[in-house]
């Protein structure tokens, strides 16, 4: 057998065997108090059958142990891809199959590994970076008149940040802007897997999708830190950089000094935005919240000029009342100062949210509160925001 992190995506370290079938590993955490829970593991199988167990426990060098130091993250599935497809393998499953049990230190995974059978294991469901672009590609294929790709720049090493952006007819300059990102936390895939969701329902055949696409210019960045996300950093980039603390000042004018936070606002600058939703996404089911454990932050309408207060007030009424935005905490949190949402409202009082899906609803779980997300922020968006207070 080998076990190894040593793969697009993957975060293990101290692998070892620790009896027969028996072995253990640690994730890696990018910092105390923190963005500490993601695993990500390769598993190659020898020339006999194996029923492996595998035990995941916290990053020691940064924490004192026990399975609550993936605090609000542990996860209620873990992924496990055989040949090109991945399957979920829930909290307590049937004994017999592949099963996941947390215990008081750590996960506990058992696996059967059939003989050379490649597996890749995660409590994420991964987008690959190596996939994306080839995935955008087959998109702009088959809707290309309305589809294409492009990229608003690179990341500190040399990755392509990718955008789709959808919209149909002539004047697509004159059109209002819609822009939706994922990806700043790096393996947060249910945050990317929302954005993929909202690709394909606006390139539908879906009535109120085609109506958007004659009437907006919808720009969908699905990956904002592929290196984190390649080199399996939990959250930050290559340099360790955390995108959700990389724009202060930036409405004045300071400019990012990490890579992919400057090509980002560059991007966000470019022209103004209509309306700019940027997806995290959580990991499992958290305390204090609520099936299906989703959770949203805003800007706060206070920070609105009295012209653009109204349109905020409508996006984060129709976030409260048409999803589930309110599952996880009982009131949205505020974006911090910086983050690039945040100094958006600043700079040109564009409405805003960063919305978290919840991974343990699955992969079409979070394709769909993409959806839902969308459509909320569109009624709000199409509703002019008349009512300011
Ligand atoms: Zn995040």
């Amino acid at each position: 057998m080998l076990i190894t992190a040593d793969c697009e995506g993957g975060n293990s370290k101290h692998i070892r065997q620790v009896g027969e079938d028996h072995w253990a590993a640690n994730v890696v955490a990018d910092q105390p108090g923190g963005y500490r829970y993601y695993f990500h593991l390769r598993l190659v199988g020898d020339d006999r059958p194996h029923r492996i167990q595998l035990d995941v426990y916290p990053d020691p060098d940064i924490s004192d142990g026990g399975i609550r130091t993936f605090a609000g993250d542990v996860a209620a599935i873990v992924w496990v891809r055989r040949g090109q497809s991945w399957h979920a393998v829930p909290y307590a499953s049937f004994a017999g199959e592949d099963t996941l049990e947390a215990g008081a230190d750590g996960y506990r995974i058992t696996l059967s590994v059939a003989p050379r059978e490649e597996l890749r294991l995660s409590n994420v469901l991964p987008i690959f970076y190596s996939e994306l672009g080839g995935y955008l590609e087959e998109l702009t294929a088959r809707y290309g008149t309305y589809a294409r790709v492009g990229t608003l720049g690179e990341s500190a090493e040399g990755r392509l940040l990718h955008y789709l952006s959808v919209a149909e007819g002539e004047g697509l300059e004159r059109r209002p802007r819609v822009v939706i990102a994922a990806g700043e936390h790096a393996t947060e895939a249910a945050g990317a897997w929302a954005v993929r969701g909202i690709g394909e329902y606006l390139l539908s055949s879906v009535p109120e999708a085609r109506a958007w696409r004659r009437r907006y210019r919808f720009e969908l960045i699905p990956m904002t830190n592929p290196d984190g996300a390649v080199l399996g950093r939990p959250c930050f980039t290559a340099q360790g950089a955390n995108l959700i603390q990389s724009y202060a000042d930036a409405a004045n004018g300071t400019s990012p000094g990490v890579a992919e936070a400057s090509a980002l606002w560059r991007w966000l600058r470019a022209q103004p935005v209509a309306l700019y939703l940027n997806f995290h996404g959580y990991v499992g089911p958290r305390g204090h919240g609520d099936p299906p454990y989703e959770g949203c932050y805003v800007v706060p309408s206070s920070v609105y000029s009295d012209g653009d207060r109204g349109r905020q007030v409508a996006l984060i009424d129709a976030l409260r009342f048409n999803t589930a935005a309110l599952s996880q905490h009982q009131q949205f949190p505020i974006i911090p100062a910086t983050h690039a949402a945040h100094q958006l409202a600043l700079l040109d009082g564009t409405p805003t949210a960063l919305y978290e899906p919840n991974m343990v609803n699955g992969r079409s779980g979070c394709m769909q509160c993409g959806i839902t997300v969308l459509r909320a922020a569109m009624m709000a968006l199409e509703g002019g925001g008349n009512s300011a207070r």
